[in-house]
C-alpha cells in the first residue's frame, strides 16, 4: 500500500503501479488522496465491515475519477464498499450464474454453457472489486488461482472438443496477467485447429486503461485469429481520455472493441444517464452490446432493479441513440441455464409470486409453451422465461433451491 509521501502529485500512467497501488480499505483511499475526500460523514463501521465481508480493491486511476466519497458518486458507488451491501436476501447465491455447476465445469478453470463456446478463467485477480461483481466468490480468492498443471490440463480439455469455436478469457480479468502469460496462453488456444475465434473480458480498460499498452495492442492483433475486446464500462463517467486512449489503441490495432453493462440501480438505470453512456461509448469507438440485468449477487439488492424498469429503459432509449448502439438487455438465468433477452420473446406468462406455488404447467417437462409475448412482469415482479436448454424458469428464482 502507498503512503501520502509516496503518491505523486500527477499519477503516472504505468498500469504496474496502479495495480499495485490499490486501495483495499477506506484508511488507504485517505492515504492516497490525502485531504481530497470528505470521509467524515461516512457510515465508516459499516464500510468496514462490509469491506471486511466481501473484500474491497481499487485503483487509483480509478478513484482519482470520483468526485465525492458518497454512493451518489457513480465511481465511488461501484469500487467502494456500501453498508448496505450487509444486507443479503435469501434468493441471492455466492454462483448466481450456475458457473460452477458440475455438469458446466469440466475442469477446473473452465465453464461451457453453450455448445460452441467456453470460459476460461486464467486468473482470479482484478485491478478492482466491483461491488456488483457475479464472481466475487472467486475474485482474489487464490484459491481459484489455477497451477499450471490446471491450466495444461484446462487447454487438453478445450483440444479435445471439436465443436468449441470460442474461448472466452473471463475471471477474474485476464489483463492482470502479463503481455506474456497473457499472449502465450491466447497463442495456444489460437492454436488449436477448431478455435476460430478468442474473447477477453476484461474491466482494465475502465479501470486501468494504461494496460492497455502498444505492446498489448500489438501482440493481440498477430495472433492467428480474430480477438474480441468487450470492457465493462457503466457510467459515463468511466469513459476519460485514458480509457478513450486505451480503446482507440484497440482499435488502430483492428481489434473489435465492445462493451457489456451491468444494469445497476442508482448508477445507470435513468434513460438520460444511460443514453450519456452509450454516445460516450460511441464516441470512444466502442460498441455497446450487452446490458446484463443484475445477478443475485450476495448484498447487492440496493442496486438491482425490477425487470420492468430495465424493459422501460430500453423502450425510453430507443430512439434517442443510433439502432446499433442499443445493446442487448438479457438475464443470465439463475442455475446456469444461459442468456435470454428480457425483451424479445423469451418471457412468457408471468410468473407466479416467488414464494408462492408454482404456475401449473410452468416447470414440468414438455409443457405447453405459452406464445412468447412482450408483456410486463406479474404485479409480484416475477416472470417466467424460456431459456437456451428448452427448460422454462421463473424469475426471481424460488427460495427452496429449485430453479423450475
Ligand atoms: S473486473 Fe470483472 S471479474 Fe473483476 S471484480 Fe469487476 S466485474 Fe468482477
Amino acid at each position: 500500500m502507498t503512503t501520502a509521501a509516496s503518491t505523486p502529485a500527477v499519477l503516472p500512467a504505468d498500469w504496474r503501479w496502479h495495480h499495485a497501488h490499490a486501495a483495499t480499505s477506506l484508511s488507504a483511499i485517505d492515504d492516497l488522496f490525502p485531504g481530497r475526500f470528505d470521509l467524515d460523514g461516512l457510515d465508516r463501521a459499516g464500510i468496514e465491515a462490509a469491506t471486511e465481508r466481501y473484500g474491497m480493491r481499487a485503483t487509483p486511476y480509478y478513484l482519482d475519477l470520483a468526485r465525492r466519497a458518497d454512493e451518489t458518486d457513480p465511481i465511488w458507488a461501484l469500487a467502494v464498499p456500501s453498508p448496505r451491501e450487509l444486507n443479503v436476501q435469501p434468493e441471492e447465491r455466492l454462483d448466481p450464474i450456475g458457473d460452477e455447476r458440475p455438469d458446466l465445469a469440466p475442469v477446473p478453470g473452465v465453464t461451457r454453457r453453450y455448445r460452441d463456446r467456453a470460459l476460461l478463467y486464467p486468473t482470479p485477480t482484478c485491478s478492482v472489486h466491483c461491488r456488483h461483481c457475479f464472481r466475487k466468490r472467486l475474485v482474489g480468492n487464490p484459491d481459484y488461482a489455477l497451477t499450471p498443471t490446471e491450466l495444461d490440463a484446462a487447454i487438453d480439455w478445450i483440444a479435445g472438443e471439436p465443436e468449441l469455436h470460442e474461448v472466452i478469457l473471463t475471471g477474474g480479468d485476464p489483463l492482470t496477467l502479463s503481455d506474456e502469460r497473457l499472449l502465450s496462453l491466447m497463442a495456444r488456444l489460437a492454436n488449436l485447429p477448431h478455435v476460430w475465434m478468442l474473447r477477453l473480458h476484461t474491466r482494465m480498460p475502465v479501470v486501468n486503461p494504461f494496460r492497455v499498452t502498444p505492446e498489448l495492442a500489438r501482440g493481440l492483433r498477430a495472433l492467428p485469429v480474430p480477438v474480441t475486446v468487450v470492457a465493462h464500462f457503466n457510467h459515463a463517467a468511466e469513459v476519460s481520455p485514458a480509457a478513450t486512449a486505451a480503446a482507440d489503441r484497440l482499435r488502430r490495432a483492428g481489434i473489435d472493441l465492445l462493451n457489456q453493462s451491468v444494469l445497476l440501480a442508482g448508477i445507470n438505470d435513468e434513460p438520460e444517464v444511460h443514453r450519456r453512456l452509450l454516445w460516450a461509448l460511441l464516441r470512444a469507438g466502442i460498441r455497446p452490446y450487452a446490458l446484463h440485468h443484475a445477478d443475485l449477487v450476495p448484498g447487492t439488492s440496493h442496486r438491482r432493479t425490477s425487470l420492468e424498469t430495465g424493459q422501460r429503459l430500453m423502450r425510453a432509449l430507443r430512439g434517442t441513440v443510433p439502432g446499433h448502439a442499443l445493446p442487448h438487455y438479457v438475464l443470465d438465468l439463475p442455475g446456469g441455464h444461459g442468456k435470454v433477452p428480457v425483451d424479445q420473446g423469451w418471457m412468457t406468462t408471468p410468473g407466479p409470486p416467488a414464494s408462492g406455488p408454482p404456475t401449473p404447467g410452468a416447470s414440468s417437462p414438455g409443457a405447453t409453451m405459452a406464445a412468447p409475448s412482450t408483456s410486463a412482469p406479474s404485479a409480484s415482479g416475477t416472470a417466467i422465461f424460456r431459456a437456451p436448454d428448452g427448460g422454462r424458469h421463473v424469475y426471481p428464482p424460488r427460495n427452496d433451491g429449485r430453479d423450475t
